[in-house]
C-alpha cells in the first residue's frame, strides 16, 4: 500500500522519531541522496574536509591520538591528504581495550555516549561508543542504501535475523501499535523456522508483502531450502543480505525460491553498514564522505589492487574516534568507475573474514572459500563446518542422516591436499547440529591456528 507508506513517512514516523530524539536521520537522508550524485572529485573534497575535522578533534580531545601525533612528529594541520593516514599506526581491538579511556573524547559528556559492543565472533566482545549525531548519520546511510532498492522510510521491512538484541520488542500492545503505525519492522528468527512453527511462519509471510527483506544469508537460505522442499509459495521482491558471507549457490537458490533480487551489503557492529551493492551487482559502493577505507598487507603496506586487511577510519564518530581500525576482514578495493554512474568508490570483493582464513603450514593466510569450494564440488548433502586444528589438521563437522560414503571422503581429502599444498589429516565428525556463534552468525570455517594477520 504505497499510500499508507507515504502517510506514515509524512506523519507518524517523523513523530515517533522526534519522540525518540532521532528525527535527524531523515534530514541526513536527504543530504546523502544529494551527495551521492556528486562527482568523485567533489566526494573526495567532502571526505577530506571531514577527515581534517575529525583529526583536529582527535588531537584536541583524545589523549591516545595526541600521543600518536607527538610520536610521529606531526600536528593535524600538517596532514595534507588522506594518504597521510598511513603515518598512523593500525588500531587493533587489543589497543582499544588497553587505551579505551584515552580514545574516548573528553569534550563529550559520558552520559551522552551511546554504548554498543561487537558480537564476539572474533573472540571477546569489544565495547565501543558513539554519539547521537553519529548514530543518526549511520541510520541515514543505511536508509540511503535501501533507497537504491526502492525502499523508503515508512515501507514494510522484514528481517530474517540472528542477533536477538536487534529485535524490536513487541510484547506490549503499545509496542505493536508503534510497529504498525511507525516503524513497520517485522522479524523472523531461528525459532520461527523450527518444524513446529514453520507452517505458521509461512502463512504469516505469505500475506505480509514487505517492500524490503533484510537477512542473514544462512537464515534466509535455510528458509528457502525448506520452502522449496515443502512446496510452499512465498514471494519477495528485494532481499538485502548482510553480516555473513553470501555464497553464489545461496544467492541463486534464494532468488529462485522467492522470485526476488538479492543485494549484498557489508558492515560491522563498530561502523554499521559500510557498503552496499547497486543495481549493477558489480562490487559494493561505500559512502566515502563518512568513512575512509584502506587495505594493507601483513606488513602494513597498501595492498593496491590485491585483497588486503581492511582498515576503517570513521569520519563521523566523535565520541570515540576510530582511526585505522582493523576490522578483521580481507577486502579488495575497486578503483574503476561503476557502470551505474554513481561515483561513490567501491569495495570490489569481501574475500572473507580474516578469522575465516585458513593458515597454510608456511604461515600464509588464504581465504577459506577454497576449502568450502571443495566441499561444494563433492556434492555431499550435508551442512558442514570446517575447523582447522593445526597446520595440516582439520575437523569437518557435518549434519546428515547417514555417514558420508568413502568416495566423498577421499574426494574432500584430495581437494584439501591440493589447496593446502600438503598432505592433510581430516577427522570427519557427524554431529546433530552446528551451533551459531554468540552473535548468531553461522561460521563455515574456523581456524585455531594463529597467523600474523589474525586478531
Ligand atoms: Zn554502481
Amino acid at each position: 500500500m504505497p499510500f499508507l507508506s507515504w502517510l506514515i513517512r509524512r506523519t507518524t514516523l517523523p513523530m515517533y522519531l522526534r519522540h525518540r530524539g532521532e528525527a535527524g536521520q531523515l534530514s541526513y537522508l536527504d543530504e546523502f541522496a544529494r551527495i551521492e550524485k556528486l562527482s568523485l572529485d567533489e566526494i573526495n573534497q567532502i571526505q577530506l574536509h571531514a577527515f581534517h575535522k575529525l583529526m583536529q578533534h582527535a588531537y584536541r580531545f583524545c589523549r591516545y591520538y595526541r600521543e600518536i601525533f607527538r610520536d610521529i612528529g606531526a600536528a593535524p594541520w600538517d596532514l595534507n591528504s588522506i594518504g597521510d593516514l598511513q603515518k598512523f599506526p593500525v588500531l587493533t581491538k587489543e589497543l582499544i581495550r588497553e587505551n579505551l579511556d584515552g580514545i574516548l573524547a573528553k569534550n563529550i559528556d559520558p552520559r551522552r555516549r551511546l554504548r554498543s559492543a561487537t558480537g564476539g565472533s572474533t573472540g571477546r566482545p569489544l565495547v565501543f561508543y558513539r554519539d547521537q549525531t553519529c548514530r543518526e548519520k549511520k541510520l541515514a546511510m543505511q536508509l540511503n542504501f535501501m533507497r537504491w532498492y526502492g525502499f523508503l522510510p515508512g515501507d514494510k521491512h522484514l528481517f530474517f535475523w540472528g542477533a536477538a538484541r536487534d529485535y524490536d520488542r513487541l510484547d506490549t500492545f503499545k509496542a505493536r501499535i508503534v510497529q504498525r503505525a511507525a516503524t513497520r519492522r517485522w522479524f523472523v528468527n531461528m525459532n520461527d523456522l523450527k518444524t513446529e512453527n514453520f507452517d505458521r511462519t509461512v502463512e504469516r509471510l505469505a500475506n505480509l508483502r514487505p517492500r524490503l527483506v533484510s537477512a542473514y544469508p544462512n537464515i534466509i537460505y535455510s528458509f528457502a531450502q525448506e520452502v522449496e522442499k515443502r512446496n510452499k509459495r512465498v514471494k519477495f521482491d528485494k532481499i538485502v543480505v548482510t553480516a555473513e558471507q553470501l555464497f553464489e549457490h545461496q544467492r541463486e537458490k534464494i532468488e529462485k525460491v522467492f522470485g526476488a533480487e538479492v543485494f549484498e551489503q557489508y558492515g560491522s557492529r563498530e561502523f554499521g553498514t559500510i557498503a552496499g551493492e547497486c543495481l549493477y551487482h558489480d562490487g559494493l559502493h561505500y559512502f566515502a564522505p563518512g568513512v575512509v577505507l584502506e587495505t594493507v598487507t601483513e606488513e602494513g603496506r597498501p595492498s593496491g589492487e590485491n585483497p588486503g586487511n581492511l582498515l576503517v577510519t570513521d569520519l563521523w564518530n566523535y565520541a570515540m574516534p576510530l582511526i585505522r581500525y582493523q576490522v578483521g576482514d580481507l577486502v579488495r578495493l575497486e578503483h574503476a568507475p561503476c557502470k551505474c554512474g554513481c561515483e561513490l568508490p567501491r569495495v570490489g570483493a569481501v574475500a572473507g573474514r580474516v578469522v575465516d582464513a585458513v593458515i597454510k603450514p608456511g604461515g600464509e593466510a588464504i581465504a577459506g572459500q577454497a576449502l568450502i569450494a571443495v566441499i561444494r564440488k563433492s556434492e555431499i548433502d550435508a551442512q558442514t563446518q570446517i575447523i582447522q586444528k593445526g597446520p595440516v589438521e582439520f575437523v569437518l563437522n557435518y549434519v546428515s542422516g547417514r555417514k558420508l560414503p568413502e568416495d566423498k571422503l577421499s574426494f574432500i581429502r584430495s581437494g584439501f591436499n591440493s589447496v593446502m599444498e600438503n598432505q592433510v589429516k581430516i577427522d570427519f565428525n557427524r554431529v546433530d547440529k552446528i551451533e551459531r556463534d554468540r552473535s548468531g552468525k553461522f561460521r563455515y570455517i574456523k581456524s585455531e591456528v594463529r597467523s600474523p594477520l589474525k586478531i
